[in-house]
């Protein structure tokens, strides 16, 4: 309580306060505690290799023994190799766990203790999560371990993501996790150039954003022709990479570009090494495997199939072999340029996409950094962008039980501060959402060319 309570409140206080406190906190072992230092000891250890079969074989087992959902499948089986694995255990997926969502959990937990969440609203329906407290550790810990792959080792850096500072606010100022926080919905030339002064003068050397946010700046950089070389690296998840991003911030710029993939079930994470546009797939944190249509495991290189995961960390909401609807390509299982033997996946493709929703005035959001915040996706079933024209919105809302006119006005709220003034922004309520001519869902539908 007391960590959450410091960290929803001191980026209230003044940034010349904040300055000088985030200089004095540069270990994060003292920040995060004893358990954080010992898993960050033994993700070092484990880089170069770490067979996770025992991990998988132990989550497999305690979750038939546990939770309602593998009890009632799978009785009293006791599964031993990784064959028997592939072969007995059936894949689940975000709709069956919608279905069934009690027997997910485990009742000998007190889910009271536990933080909530929900899939972002990056998909139709978003999806309780239930994880424990203590889930941060490895959460963390893991999370900065790929971020040390491109060179970072807690350094203060510069965030751009789903933050709204209020009028004539420039930035703020998080001395406990180290971060330079920026508006990440006013990417126009004039504000760009105060981030650029600001971590300049801080000598900020990792940007934390979303791809197109680091594509949207690097054009300014560029066009600029400003100095960039005391910038080591974008840290970019969350979104679809481009090549033409890629090019310009990396080939053009010289910046490194650094991406990473996670997802909210928090199941599989995956990031490049500082040498390579490969994901390498970090083996503690959940099992991976890719699967082709028929659901048999890929383990040849170039070939593409659905990223699946079987989480280690949480024992209160337990997904085994889930499929997450995000695609990749099998790359191999050695980085001949880092030397770690980890599974490499490359164009990972995300249900998350960076696609634009346009203000009137040529500026846009992406729909990335519009996601609800649980308290209000609990009470929508599922919530879709249709764009005709620039300066127009419409968003299709499913309504849940429990929905009430005070949760339009926080829907209503939460989207105007998103956009500029003259955006026309209306919410309709409808039974199902639209689907493409082929069949498949996104999340904005948009009639805008420029995208
Ligand atoms: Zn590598």
């Amino acid at each position: 309580m007391l960590r959450e309570f410091i960290l929803n409140t001191i980026t209230r206080l003044p940034n010349c306060f904040n300055r000088r406190l985030i200089c004095l906190n540069g270990n994060p072992d003292l920040v995060y505690g004893p358990a954080y230092s010992r898993y960050r000891l033994f993700l070092k250890q484990t880089e170069p290799y770490f067979n996770n079969e025992r991990q998988l074989l132990g989550a497999v087992n305690r979750a038939i023994r546990r939770i309602p959902y593998y009890r009632d499948i799978y009785g009293d089986l006791q599964v031993s190799s990784i064959q028997e694995f592939e072969s007995t255990i059936q894949f689940i997926d975000k709709d069956l766990v919608t279905k069934h969502f009690d027997s997910f959990l485990n009742p000998d937990i007190d889910l009271r203790k536990c933080d909530w969440g929900t899939t972002g609203g990056t998909s139709g329906k978003p999806l309780r999560l239930v994880a424990p407290k203590s889930r941060y550790i490895t959460e963390l810990a893991t999370m900065h371990a790929v971020w040390g792959r491109a060179g970072y080792d807690y350094h203060p850096r510069a965030v751009i993501r789903n933050h709204r500072l209020g009028k004539g606010v420039s930035y703020r100022i998080n001395p406990i996790t180290r971060e330079l926080i920026f508006d990440g919905f006013r990417l126009e030339d004039s504000y760009f150039e105060t981030i650029y002064r600001t971590i300049k003068d801080h000598n900020i050397h990792f940007i934390h954003c979303y791809p197109s946010t680091a594509y949207e700046f690097s054009r300014y950089l560029h066009r600029r022709n400003l100095d960039v070389s005391f910038i080591h690296a974008f840290l970019c998840g969350s979104e679809n990479v481009f090549d033409y991003q890629v090019d310009l911030i990396r080939h053009t710029l010289g910046i490194l570009f650094h991406h990473w993939y996670g997802h909210s079930e928090k199941l599989i994470l995956a990031g490049y090494c500082r040498h390579t546009s490969e994901y390498h797939v970090e083996p503690t944190y959940g099992y991976f495997e890719l699967i082709d249509e028929h659901g048999r495991v890929i383990r040849e290189t170039g070939r593409a199939g659905e990223m699946v995961g079987t989480g280690f960390h949480n024992n209160a909401q337990v997904f085994i072999r889930y499929k997450t609807g995000d695609y990749a390509e099998y790359a191999g299982g050695l980085c001949p340029a880092c030397g770690r033997r980890v599974t490499l996946l490359r164009n990972i493709q995300g249900r998350w996409s960076g696609s634009r929703i346009f203000n009137a005035d040529g500026t846009f959001i992406t729909t990335t950094a519009l996601n609800l915040h649980s308290g209000l996706n609990a009470f929508i079933e599922g919530l879709q962008f249709i764009q005709e024209r620039k300066g127009e919105l419409r968003i299709l809302i499913i309504r849940s039980h429990g929905y009430r006119k005070d949760h339009e006005k926080a829907l209503h709220r939460h989207f105007r501060e998103k956009f500029k003034k003259d955006m026309n922004i209306r919410i309709e309520y409808v039974n199902r959402l639209q689907r493409l001519s082929n069949g498949k869902f996104v999340q904005l539908i948009t009639h805008v060319k420029d995208q």
